[in-house]
């Protein structure tokens, strides 16, 4: 162990007011450069590959958890569980990492335009399309244009500006042979035509579904099933417009991105839907849903008062909780877009078409909503927000990598604690944040191990919690705006936020990234704390120790609220920057302190221990003076009881992580059961029992298992420090009657 340091700490009077967020202003910044009116090259001549197409085998039709399994697991514990043979087949995607895609792009090509024209054959479960690219050469020329597209699917043609092309599929690419003289600079197009059954992407690709007789066909691609489907750059930094046409027979739907431009009716019973996205766009988010719609619009109104439609496409019979459900939509953009600028893609639409799908996923101006959230009775709130916030992270602004994906997924997750903090104020958004705590965050957020894991979901969004507290509100808005328009209709990296952080605030920061972000675990804290002397006015110096255990291979820096409760009754507050494995403070009070809680707003993703820190007491040879938090009994129930009585224990202050909650031998504070002649019957650890409130279960028995006789008795709080001994705490006790 280190030595320790000293630092002396100027304290600071209370905060005044609460934090609130700000809202920004609007303005929708437009990427120079991006194509905007590009009119179709090519008229939709689709034909079947050779040698007929093959159906396939149905497949299962249990869902499969999904880009947001994390969000949707905290209320998906009443939906039938994925089954054997997905959670077969789901073994090959939870080991999934990025490849090639999160390399940089060497392709020789830049992406600007595509029409793409998909015809979904429902009986033979099989699709035939055609693809023309407006492509753009660069530096270094490229030996072949290569597009990812799976070997399950068979191309029929390839043509460079309407003359014939060489091509050939090997690896899940497909190679097209340039011309003569290549330049850089120069744009072509490249057709391609090709069909087949799309084989099941990493997560899943094209899929064709049955529901009570009608057929569905939808897609859901990130992050790199868009190839199982059609030729594509399959990453998340290509950027391009798009003509989206499906076909589909006339009694269907097909909704997908963008504006939709025309309906045309075709001679053989079926009809073409033709989309037109004019934002800019990566291969995860094109999407299609097709079947029996019922559709319904909405509003919304921008910041500057246009009107906006949206646009809603529910199965008929979930029509009425649809409706009842996304009500809500309206608000929660107006929400967002105070937060964080207008909605990004206010020239087209927003929507939501449901799909046959454990999850949901936010494909850009358009979410798939898994039926899941419609046969769910109860408000689905925080899924609508989760995915209409990847409208700005994720969509205006793009991971530029998978190793990137936290922030797609952390801003997202943290926008749901943000709408909580709307709704209900800043005691809804802690609230939110300790839901989002988990014992364990394997991995780090940055190039996670899982893309979709909870660390990259919930820690992420933690990493956001906590970068707000440090470099204050106000800055963190507004620094999440710029950045939103810096990187609008493109891409960014984590550094890219973190360097929008540095520009801001004149800190590197690599002190918060390179723990939080790119390093592994977190923090526990073991505090003590002692008066040294107190002068005549009451100014007392009090020291802090605080040792630090990370869970991770190194330390944390971080900004520690410390609040002291004054024997006068105030309160005063000061930081804490610890950063060693082991450091004192000296700080000096107004008046000598009662108690000393450290993060008390759970501002940090740590944990908090007071007196003892299991694998720190050994070595030290300093006793230390252990308090336990402040705590209050609330009244027993039932009382009088006949066996079974809960005594709850609420925190005068939130704690981050209540002493003697988690284990015994961390165990800090105790309830002592007392008999009328005040002989010890029992003592009682905790049991968490909420964020802010544990509680003492007490079966009636005393210690050794017998039962205590009838009668009345006393409980009293008593914080536990090193070596055992008993101390009271601050609370008073409670008075037990006891019908045996
Ligand atoms: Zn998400």
């Amino acid at each position: 162990m280190s030595g320790a340091t000293h630092q002396l700490s100027s304290g600071r009077s209370r905060r005044g007011g609460r934090r609130r967020w700000w809202p920004l202003g609007g303005g929708l910044a437009i990427a120079a450069g991006a194509l905007f009116v590009f009119s179709p090259l090519v008229s939709w001549a689709g034909q079947p590959p050779p040698g007929g197409l093959v159906g396939r085998a149905a497949l299962a039709s249990t869902s499969v958890p999904g880009p947001d399994e994390e969000s949707t697991a905290r209320v998906s514990t009443s939906v039938p569980g994925p089954g054997k043979e997905n959670a077969a087949r789901a073994s090959h995607w939870i080991n999934w990492t990025p490849g090639p895609e999160s390399e940089p792009d060497r392709s020789g090509y830049d992406a600007l335009h595509v029409d793409l024209t998909t015809e979904i054959e429902f009986a033979t479960e099989t699709i035939v399309g055609e693809a023309v690219w407006l492509l753009e050469l660069r530096e270094p020329l490229p030996a072949d244009l290569c597009f990812d597209f799976s070997d399950a699917m068979t191309v029929t043609g390839a043509w460079i500006a309407d003359l014939p092309a060489r091509f050939f599929q090997a690896e899940n690419r497909l190679h097209v042979t340039l011309g003569e003289a290549p330049i850089a600079g120069e744009r072509m197009t490249v057709r391609l035509t090709y069909g087949g059954s799309p084989e099941r992407g990493f997560l899943l690709g094209f899929e064709f579904r049955e529901l009570a007789g009608v057929p569905v066909a939808y897609t859901n691609c990130e992050p790199v099933g868009a190839r199982t489907w059609w030729p594509c750059k399959d990453r998340p930094d290509e950027k391009f417009t798009a003509d989206l046409r499906f076909i589909v027979p006339d009694t269907l739907v097909a909704a997908s991105n963008g504006l939709l431009e025309a309906v045309t009716p075709l001679p053989d019973g079926r009809r073409c839907y033709h989309w037109v996205e004019r934002y800019p766009i990566p291969p995860y988010l094109i999407s299609v849903v097709a079947t029996d719609f019922a559709c319904f619009a909405d509003e919304y109104a921008t910041l500057d008062g246009r009107r906006m439609p949206l646009t809603y496409y529910a199965f008929p019979a979930h029509l009425a909780n649809a409706q009842r459900q996304w009500a809500v939509t309206p608000e929660a953009i107006t929400f967002l877009a105070r937060t964080f600028g207008e909605y990004p893609f206010v020239e087209e639409k927003y929507g939501m078409a449901q799909f046959p799908w454990g999850g949901a996923m936010e494909h850009q101006t358009l979410t798939s909503m898994g039926s899941y959230f419609l046969d769910n009775p109860a408000p689905q709130d925080w899924i609508i927000v989760h995915e209409l916030a990847h409208q700005w992270w994720g969509n205006w602004v793009t991971c530029g990598t998978w190793r990137d994906i936290w922030l797609n997924e952390g801003f997202a997750v943290y926008c749901e604690a943000l709408w909580a903090e709307h709704r209900g104020g800043i005691d809804s958004l802690h609230a939110h944040m300790a839901y989002n705590r988990r014992p364990g965050f394997a991995g780090s957020v940055y190039d996670p191990d899982f893309i979709f894991n909870a660390t990259v979901y919930r820690k992420g969004a933690w990493v956001l919690h906590m970068l707000r507290h440090v470099v204050g509100e106000k800055t963190f808005f507004s620094v999440l705006g710029d950045y939103g328009r810096r990187h609008a209709y493109a891409t960014a990296v984590t550094e890219d936020l973190r360097t929008a952080f540095a520009a801001a605030t004149g800190d590197s920061l690599h002190w918060f990234f390179d723990p939080w972000v790119y390093g592994e675990g977190r923090p526990l804290y073991g505090v003590w704390w002692d008066r040294l002397r107190q002068a005549e006015d009451g100014q007392t110096q009090v020291r802090v120790r605080i040792v630090q255990e990370p869970s991770g291979p190194q330390l944390f820096t971080m900004p520690l609220d410390a609040r002291f409760l004054l024997s006068n009754g105030e309160i005063f507050e000061t930081t804490l920057w610890d950063s060693l494995p082991e450091q004192e403070f000296l700080v000096t009070t107004p008046a000598p302190p009662e108690s000393l809680i450290i993060d008390p707003e759970q501002w940090v993703l740590c944990r908090v221990h007071y007196g003892a820190l299991p694998s720190a007491v050994a070595g030290s040879a300093r006793a230390p003076t252990a308090f336990a938090p402040p705590a209050q009994l609330g009244a027993p129930y039932p009382n009088p009881a006949q066996s079974e009585i809960w005594i709850p224990l609420r925190w005068r202050h939130p704690v981050t992580e209540t002493p003697g909650i988690t284990s015994g031998n961390e165990t800090a504070i105790e309830l002592a059961i007392y008999d009328a002649g005040g002989r010890l019957v029992r003592r009682l650890a905790p049991r968490y029992a909420g964020p802010r409130e544990d509680g003492f279960h007490w079966d009636g028995r005393a210690t050794g298992g017998a039962p205590a006789p009838a009668g009345v008795y006393f409980g009293r709080l008593e914080g536990r420090g090193l070596a055992g001994e008993t101390r009271p705490g601050t609370a008073h006790g409670v008075r037990l009657l006891l019908l045996n």
